[in-house]
């Protein structure tokens, strides 16, 4: 007798279950219960149960040139395959649990699978014929600290009020924010929507011992809304809030890395659940649920210093030794990172296999930096191979930093997830590229002029002096820095997997970039540098 309500609480989630199993069926209808548990509204899936961009079975567009035999190196099955093992590094840090309990993953330096790609690189650096490889280590600076979240759990918690059966729903898609931290571990707090706010929204909200929700709709990739999100969630702990939710108005329902020191415990929230809660705000204020909507957060952290890292910087010797041209590609990455920096790292082990073929030999020598980046507090890539390198920086004309080079485009399609959520659709192209040219040199511009109309490859069609994080460590340099970029929305996101990378844009970007590195190599100094 004594097990009999056991087991009619597992018969009650098995029907729960089944009912949630309907909103895969295509044919459900859009419109919804308005009974039901949590108002009848469908629970927002698992992060990676729908991919965050539909990418169908139609080919993006073909490089516009006919293959080059001589150059296999470049073709575009060899780049995916190195850009395929690269992102295996991070799968490898997601399986073994790198960080905690396995939440956050990827290529991080400072910690093994950081180690594990770069020493790969080099080794990819020696197999291509370069003699002269090294790794060289670097010290996490010495106040630098590196907060990891190792365990988490945004929980809505369930009341009758919302319908009968409405049981507890974690937003998976939830990731506290740089360094968030809860005092004695749990916080169980009502909700409050602020929308996108502002002062004239917030004045006439009361946060006060509340969890403030607010709502992001990036344009682009969540690095542009640093300023108004933290900003505006440090104004929210002023007025009294004792936790702050970010929704990321981004494709799919992904973890979003980013934002921080915004005050206090913040957590981002992806683009499904994000929904799935403000529709859930919206129906409890329309009903007039006095209960309020309430959340349980949990989250164990640690902070690491003394860490270590490497670079693997490889010289491919030119005609003369006296000049050199550097090109960097970041190695580090959150969660998978294809696109940041995959895409990039494995075109630039592209362009060093090319140049160390005998025949391809470069005028000016060139020196490769598999870089160990910038993602981790008090480790930088491009400060360490400065450091380490005088005499090779001294004699740099041109650096070049590739990262982010081959995602493909995507844009809100006519068509919805069962959640009403709206799907983002990949096209036959890739995301617009900057060309950053930091000295506006018009013969550096106008090589990437030809990288459009040769190539085929998809630059912006203004010119830039832009330099990213990356670029950025090279700022000593008192020479033209390059930095050949995309700013797509799954930037920094569980999003950014190898489906979302365009094969055929590899082989057009790094077909582009040995033309752009052979001609900066034997140009004449006061063309790259006027
Ligand atoms: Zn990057």
């Amino acid at each position: 007798m004594t097990y009999r309500p056991i087991v009619l609480v597992v018969f009650l989630m098995a029907i729960s279950g089944s009912a949630f199993a309907q909103d895969d069926e295509p044919a459900r209808r859009p419109a919804r219960r308005t009974d039901g548990p949590w108002f009848g509204l469908s629970l927002p899936p698992a992060p990676g149960k729908d991919p965050a961009v539909v990418v169908g079975d139609r080919a993006p567009r073909p490089v516009p040139m006919a293959p080059d035999p001589q150059s296999p190196e470049l073709s575009a099955a060899v780049i995916r395959a190195d850009l395929t093992t690269i992102v295996g590094f991070s799968k490898k840090s997601r399986a073994e649990r790198e960080v905690g309990s396995g939440q956050v993953w990827g290529r991080i330096s400072g910690l093994p699978s950081g180690d594990h790609v770069i020493d790969w690189a080099a080794d990819q650096f020696r197999k291509a014929g370069i003699a002269d490889v090294k790794l060289q280590p670097i010290k996490q600076d010495a106040n630098a600290k590196f907060w990891f979240p190792l365990s988490w759990e945004v929980k809505l918690i369930g009341d009758p009020a919302f319908g009968a059966g409405s049981s507890d729903v974690v937003l998976q898609s939830a990731i506290p924010v740089v360094p968030s931290e809860i005092p004695g571990g749990t916080l169980t707090a009502p909700l409050v929507f602020v929308g996108s706010g502002g002062p004239a929204v917030i004045d006439h909200i009361d946060v006060k011992g509340k969890i403030a929700v607010q709502l992001t709709v990036p344009q682009g990739h969540m690095l542009f809304e640093r300023g108004a999100v933290t900003s505006q969630a440090q104004e929210l702990f002023k007025r009294g809030a004792v936790a702050v939710f970010t929704l990321l108005r981004l494709p799919g329902n992904e973890l979003g890395r980013d934002f921080s020191n915004c005050g206090g415990p913040c957590f981002n929230i992806g683009g499904r659940d994000g929904l799935f809660l403000e529709s859930v705000l919206n129906e409890a204020a329309r009903r007039h649920v006095t209960s309020g909507v309430r959340a349980q957060l949990s989250l164990k952290t640690e902070t690491r210093t003394n860490l270590s890292a490497r670079n693997a910087v490889a010289v491919v010797a030119g005609r003369r030794a006296d000049e050199t041209v550097i090109i960097d590609a970041h190695a580090d990455a959150w969660f998978d990172g294809a696109g940041d920096n995959a895409d990039g790292l494995s075109v630039m082990l592209a362009l060093a296999k090319h140049f160390a073929k005998p025949q391809n030999r470069p005028e000016r020598t060139l020196v490769f930096i598999a870089s160990a980046g910038h993602h981790s507090p008090g480790i930088n890539g491009p400060r360490g191979f400065i450091a380490a390198n005088p005499e090779l920086a001294s004699k740099a004309i041109l650096m070049l930093n590739i990262e982010h080079v081959a995602q493909r485009n995507f844009s809100p399609a006519r068509s919805t997830f069962e959640d009403g959520y709206r799907q983002a659709m990949a096209d036959s192209g890739e995301a617009p590229t900057y060309a950053g040219v930091s000295n506006s040199a018009p013969y550096l511009d106008g090589l990437f002029e030809e990288g459009v109309t040769r190539f085929g490859v998809n630059f912006i069609s203004s010119k830039s002096d832009m330099g990213s994080g990356e670029t950025g460590g090279f700022t000593s340099l008192k020479v033209a820095k390059i930095t050949v970029i995309q700013a797509p929305p799954l930037y920094h996101t569980t999003g950014e997997v190898l489906d979302v990378i365009s094969t055929p844009g590899l082989e057009r970007m790094a077909r582009f970039l040995a033309y752009f590195v052979e001609q900066v190599a034997r140009a004449p100094r006061e063309k790259v540098n006027p």
